[in-house]
């Protein structure tokens, strides 16, 4: 495993700049002004903004928060803008014709324009003041009051979250010391912080994306509690780590992330095979392949490409397709079923932790069944597979796997020289083909007539 060190170089350092705040330990919050500080309207979303301004005229309290005021004191531009008000989600709802409410737990409003959704979410109060809706293990079971916009602050998860960008003056509102943090370049969880990890075991997930997204250190005890704690994420729903797993490894900082679930002993627990392979196998081709996968999905999320997460997975859980495949060959098995057996128990381990849905797992496995198809390339058949709907991504994962290591150079070679050839040339590419020794053409089993009946 790589040190922290190591990790840390190799993140992008985005220094905060400068905000001239401290925290007062009160109650009180800091408050900067305007001049203070660097976030300019001419940043925020236009819809954001009405959404803010007709709050406000409508007589209510309205904030951005969270991310999006982070990011914008970063100089990072945001995902997205979160909105928060004293207005009762019913009462947002009414203030916006194209909004919905929408949620179980806790309900919200989505403000549709176009396809720009701005989320609109009333204060909220801490759990600690909820009665206490905790399960035995301390984790958060309901979580639906209102608050006042001070108990908003301190319920959030990192104090860097936990910033509000007020409508009513242009200022920024801290209560919890976020502006001193992000000065420092510290991801913090606000309060007690192993009751916090226990009543939502994802934030764990959440601050090693931070560090790993904005290239931010973890306070001492916001990282101490991590390895202890880890295990708790086994009593998260699968579709929620789903979720939280595609954060991670689509943040654009994708290799760093993983590095960091590594380190922090967070990746067992939601690839255990994979885990275990790498453990065992610490500098060979299967780390290699994952790092060149996830560093070519930074590259391509850097330069504005689409990545599928089904290409990721097929990389996260090759190592474990990889050997399985191996074994069944080994007793005998023809490599494409014995891929598809291999591919078929993978995922379906894999899904009970983290719930990829199968209009991803489908394309991963033909990724995978690919490989075996690519490496048979006689007659009509390297023909049949250049028109698979997903030769592109097949390809793409031969080459991955020749660039780390496995013996597949002349393969990937000649599909990548076949793919652009004139119909003439790849006739005789495959032709050549018979001379060479690594590929043994089948011979024909001849097949018997049925003996003619006797009522015919
Ligand atoms: P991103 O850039 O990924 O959107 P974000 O911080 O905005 O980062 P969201 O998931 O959009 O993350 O959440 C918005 C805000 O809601 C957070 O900034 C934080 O204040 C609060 N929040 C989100 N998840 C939690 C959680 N598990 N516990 C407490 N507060 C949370
Ligand atoms: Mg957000």
């Amino acid at each position: 495993m790589l040190s922290l060190n190591t990790i840390f170089n190799r993140l992008k350092r985005n220094r905060p700049r400068s905000q001239g705040s401290t925290t007062t330990g009160h109650d009180e919050p800091v408050i900067i002004p305007r001049p203070q500080h660097t976030i300019s309207r001419s940043q925020i979303s236009p819809h954001a903004l009405k959404v803010l301004y007709r709050l406000k005229d409508a007589g209510y309290e309205a904030y951005l928060v969270g991310g999006c005021v982070r990011d914008l004191l970063l100089g990072h531009e945001p995902k997205d803008f979160d909105v928060t008000t004293d207005a009762s989600p019913e009462q947002v709802h009414q203030l916006f014709r194209r909004s919905r409410l929408i949620g179980r737990r806790f309900k919200l409003v989505h403000v549709r324009f176009g396809r720009e959704v701005i989320e609109v979410a009333t204060f909220r109060a801490p759990p600690s003041e909820q009665d206490q809706h905790l399960d035995d293990q301390g984790r958060i079971v309901r979580d639906n009051v209102f608050g006042t916009l001070e108990q908003d602050a301190w319920r959030r998860d990192f104090t860097i979250n936990a910033l509000y960008y007020n409508i009513r003056d242009f200022s920024i509102v801290d209560y919890t010391g976020g502006l001193a943090d992000l000065k420092e370049g510290k991801v913090r969880l606000i309060g007690d912080v192993e009751r916090r990890y226990r009543e939502d075991p994802v934030r764990i997930l959440r601050a090693i994306r931070f560090i790993g997204k904005l290239g931010l250190l973890l306070d001492e005890e916001t990282e101490r509690w991590i390895p202890e704690l880890a295990h708790l994420l086994a009593d998260i729903p699968s579709a929620r780590l789903f979720d939280e797993t595609l954060k991670l490894y689509l943040s654009g900082n994708a290799a760093v992330t993983h590095e960091l679930l590594g380190h922090y002993g967070v990746f067992d627990h939601l690839f255990p095979q994979t885990a275990d392979l790498l453990h065992t196998e610490q500098d060979g081709f299967p780390r290699t392949l994952l790092i060149k996968a996830l560093e070519n999905t930074d590259k391509r999320i850097d330069e504005g490409k689409p990545v599928t997460p089904a290409f990721l997975f097929a990389a996260l859980l090759w190592e474990p397709v990889r050997q399985k495949w191996q074994e069944y060959q080994d007793d005998k098995v023809p490599p494409i079923p014995a891929l598809q057996r291999a591919a078929m128990e993978v995922i379906s381990e894999q899904v009970k932790r983290v719930a990829v849905p199968k209009r991803f797992t489908m394309v991963t496995k033909d990724i995978w069944v690919l490989q075996p198809r690519l490496a048979q390339r006689f007659g009509k058949k390297a023909f049949r597979t250049l028109t698979h709907p997903k030769f592109r991504a097949g390809y793409d994962f031969l080459l991955l796997r020749a660039e780390s290591g496995e013996p597949l150079t002349e393969l990937a070679d000649w599909w990548t020289t076949f793919q652009i050839e004139t119909e003439d040339n790849q006739q005789q590419m495959v032709k050549a083909l018979s001379a060479s020794t690594t590929e043994k053409k089948r011979p024909r089993r001849r097949r018997r007539r049925k003996p003619a009946s006797k009522s015919e």
